[in-house]
């Protein structure tokens, strides 16, 4: 898909003010800093409309993104804030979590990962929940460009042994650099929708 029409819709902080027009949505998850603001807007081909973190701790919403009036990405917050209050991050839990397990319009969790590094308990723990969950998973492996291409796919073995990857899912070597794996990923995204 080549995206020309992209806007946030609605920062959501609770379920009733979830978009309520029935178009899938593709949700967006992982660690604060992970590159999840830059694959947005990179798959969006905008410079800056999903906010790059320089705050961590502060996007504790849902944010919908609506693309060519077709379909949603939804902005899960970074998890692994150490800001914020036990509280907050339970209430903060709550609301992703019911979003994720009953979300009908959901199609699929796209879940990034640093490919240069070993996934994190939290990545461990995101990919295990969708999967208990029966939950599709698309998991971007991203700043490729960081690493040598002689060494993509033994960072992609690490990656899917660490986490215990299931081989019906995909997984995308992604740069929000260079562009690597976008159409691949938009391809992906189009057999889900
Ligand atoms: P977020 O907190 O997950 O939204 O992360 P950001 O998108 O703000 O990215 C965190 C940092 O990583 C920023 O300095 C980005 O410029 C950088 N970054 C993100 N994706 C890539 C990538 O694919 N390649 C490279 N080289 N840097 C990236």
């Amino acid at each position: 898909m080549k995206v020309n029409n992209a806007e946030i819709v609605i920062s959501a902080v609770k379920p009733e003010q979830y978009p309520d027009d029935q178009l899938p949505e593709f949700a967006l998850a992982g660690r604060s800093n992970v590159g999840k603001s830059s694959f947005i807007n990179k798959m969006i081909n905008r410079k800056s409309l999903a906010r790059t973190s320089s705050k961590p701790g502060k996007t504790q919403t849902l944010n919908f993104y609506i693309l060519e009036e077709a379909l949603y990405f939804v902005d899960v917050p970074g998890y692994g804030y150490a800001k914020v209050s036990k509280k907050e991050r339970e209430a903060w839990g709550k609301m992703i979590e019911t979003y994720l397990t009953e979300r009908k319009q959901l199609k699929a969790v796209l879940l990034i990962v640093d490919i240069r590094h070993e996934p994190t308990e939290d990545d461990i723990l995101m990919y295990d929940f969708l999967k208990y969950y029966d939950i599709p998973c698309i998991v971007i492996a991203t700043k490729v460009d960081k690493i040598p291409r002689g060494k993509w796919q033994k960072h992609l073995k690490r990656t899917k042994e660490i986490l215990d990857f299931d081989p019906n899912d995909e997984i995308v070597l992604f740069s929000s650099e260079t562009g690597e794996g976008k159409d691949q990923t938009w391809a992906i995204i189009e057999k889900y929708m």
